[in-house]
């Protein structure tokens, strides 16, 4: 049953996706706001307009939409609303909510030159070109207006924004500074760690983001902040957000000293080291398990735990 807390009310949506169910969050600020929508499907929308029934009001009834990041099982659902509903989210979601030709092609440029240099083989670029299948289940969108860091949205004068880049890079968070309750969306999820997904590079900029390399900041920056109630885009709430964070940073540390003890054995590219850590899955979940094994590597490079050497185009990684 959905109900209200402290004027949050969480509502659950299935989505077609393998991380399975997805949160959205009604928040009686001034205005009506929804925190996320889910993805674009029919049964997502049967889900929030059942849920809000149980909290007494209509699909009709939401003045707003705050994003927190741009993932279609967040924002997917925004092309059942009206047009003139307002959306609100950090700059950086546009380019995907409403991709023009442009971004898509300079995307595929990225992503073509990327695989080459991760020694991708041609016969699997296909499995990675998982993004297109996604946008299914995305909307067709523009932002009414942005969020970015320490802002306070029209009608929510109890919240602030809290940017939290990794996971994604339009990625936000809303923070009551008041009873210390805050709607994260993915950056924190009980169950799992989430993915450091690669991005092309922001534009105007000639080197991409860095996803786990922000994450791990954005991880450190929330642990200064005092949370009682970490309210999740997946999953459970979360009560002890800082032993979470050491989990996960720890959790990471490991992950990358095994990447690291692999090539202490030998030189490898980012492809041989997504198939030695994930030889189960890598082919079925290409984009995701390259995510991971790109961020590893970004890491122990910052670290200057290894270095690389280019042969024809293609990295190679070895440690000193
Ligand atoms: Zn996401």
């Amino acid at each position: 049953m959905t109900e209200w807390k402290n004027g949050v009310a969480k509502i659950i949506i299935p989505t077609p996706f393998a991380v399975g169910d997805v949160n959205i969050y009604v928040i009686k600020g001034e205005v009506l706001t929804l925190v996320d929508v889910g993805p674009k499907t029919d049964e997502a929308w049967q889900a929030v307009t059942d849920q809000l029934k149980e909290l007494g009001l209509r699909t009709s009834d939401i003045d707003q939409v705050v994003l927190t990041h741009h993932h279609p099982d967040h924002a997917g659902l925004l092309d059942y609303f009206p047009a003139s509903l307002p959306v609100y989210g950090h700059p950086l979601n546009n380019r995907w909510l409403s991709p023009t030709e442009h971004f898509l092609a300079e995307n595929d440029q990225f992503f073509i030159k990327a695989f080459q240099e991760f020694g991708i083989p041609k016969d699997y670029w296909r499995l990675a070109g998982a993004i297109k299948k996604d946008l299914k289940y995305s909307c067709n969108r523009l932002l009414t207006g942005f969020l970015v860091e320490g802002d306070t949205p029209i009608g929510l004068s109890d919240w602030q924004v809290i940017e939290t880049p990794g996971h994604a890079q339009s990625h936000i968070g809303l923070y009551r500074e008041k009873d210390h309750c805050y709607i994260g969306g993915d950056h924190l999820i009980a169950h799992v760690s989430p993915n450091p997904i690669l991005e092309p590079p922001i534009s105007g900029e000639l080197d991409r983001p860095k996803p786990l390399l922000q994450y791990i900041a954005s991880l450190k920056k929330l642990l200064e902040i005092p949370m009682s109630l970490v309210y999740s885009g997946h999953g459970e709430e979360i009560l002890h957000k800082n032993e979470l964070i050491h989990k996960r940073l720890s959790q990471q540390h490991e992950r990358s000293e095994k990447v690291k003890k692999m090539l202490e054995k030998e030189p490898l590219t980012i492809f041989e080291a997504c198939q030695l850590l994930f030889p189960k899955v890598y082919e079925r979940q290409l984009s995701l398990t390259m995510s991971e094994t790109v961020g590893q590597f970004d890491y122990l490079m910052a670290q200057g735990a290894i270095v690389s050497t280019n042969e024809n185009g293609v990295w190679r990684y070895t440690t000193k």
